[in-house]
């Protein structure tokens, strides 16, 4: 169930396919809460996509539906992936979109973790 305007979780969304295994994925890492796998159509040299196992569609519904013990496994599991990764020294960027207006376009809560260059200060607002 959505607690946003998006609709409810759909179970064909892609991340749910990739979680069953019906699409393959190039994974990072996996553990009993999360999946981090790179992103098909990267934006930086590295950039994973990490997703709750659980059927969250968004920032707002993970944070509004997910135990406790699942929000921490998931954090814990993005600082997990950056480090394993190599990036903690250098630096990277989390981000996740939600929404119309945040850009979302797979209903299902994922955070992206971009590095291996200078980001710059921010994403784009144009
Ligand atoms: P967002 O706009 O935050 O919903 O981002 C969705 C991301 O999922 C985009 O960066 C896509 O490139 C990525 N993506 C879509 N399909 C796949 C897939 N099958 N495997 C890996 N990444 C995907």
């Amino acid at each position: 169930m959505s607690v946003t305007g998006l609709p409810p979780y759909d179970p064909q969304n892609i991340f749910a396919r990739i979680l069953r295994g019906e699409i393959p994925c190039k994974r990072v890492y996996e553990d009993e809460f999360a999946l981090a796998f790179h992103d098909i159509n990267p934006q930086a040299p590295t950039h994973v996509l990490v997703i709750p196992k659980g059927p969250h569609v968004s920032a707002a519904d993970f944070l509004a539906d997910a135990g406790d013990a699942e929000i921490a496994g998931f954090w814990r599991a993005v600082g997990h992936v950056a480090k394993s990764l190599g990036l903690e020294d250098a630096g990277y960027r989390l981000l996740t979109n939600m929404g119309a207006d945040g850009g979302q376009e797979v209903p299902h809560f994922h955070v992206h973790i971009f590095g291996g260059k200078r980001l710059g200060r921010m994403v784009s607002v144009s």
